[in-house]
């Protein structure tokens, strides 16, 4: 049995889960393209690791608890979200 202060409340999630941040194995993240979001929340809806919150235009993404399973790729109806390999995150950022 865990102890209460070891867990803690994600930003996103109603229940309270192992703080636990993803650790360096993650190989791919998802990129938003915020010119293409139109804050739908289908993201929120199916990120089983809550890593989307409403945002004023597009959606806002928490990468601290993300596994890179793609499955808010999968989901989103408006293809503003792309994942990419790791080490290719920033560089592809850094194009915007
Ligand atoms: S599913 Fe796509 S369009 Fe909808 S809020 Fe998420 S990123 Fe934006
Ligand atoms: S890749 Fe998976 S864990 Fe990461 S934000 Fe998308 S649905 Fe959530």
């Amino acid at each position: 049995m865990l102890a209460e202060d070891t867990l803690k409340r994600g930003p996103n999630l109603a229940t309270p889960y192992l703080g636990f941040t993803t650790g360096s194995w993650r190989t791919e993240r998802p990129v938003l393209d915020p010119e293409r979001c139109n804050n739908c929340l289908a993201c929120w809806l199916f990120c089983p690791e809550g890593c989307f919150s409403r945002g004023d235009q597009a959606v806002s993404l928490n990468l601290d608890f993300c596994k890179g399973c793609g499955i808010c790729v999968a989901e989103c109806p408006r293809q503003a979200l792309t994942l990419v390999e790791e080490g290719a995150a920033s560089a592809r950022l850094s194009e915007r």
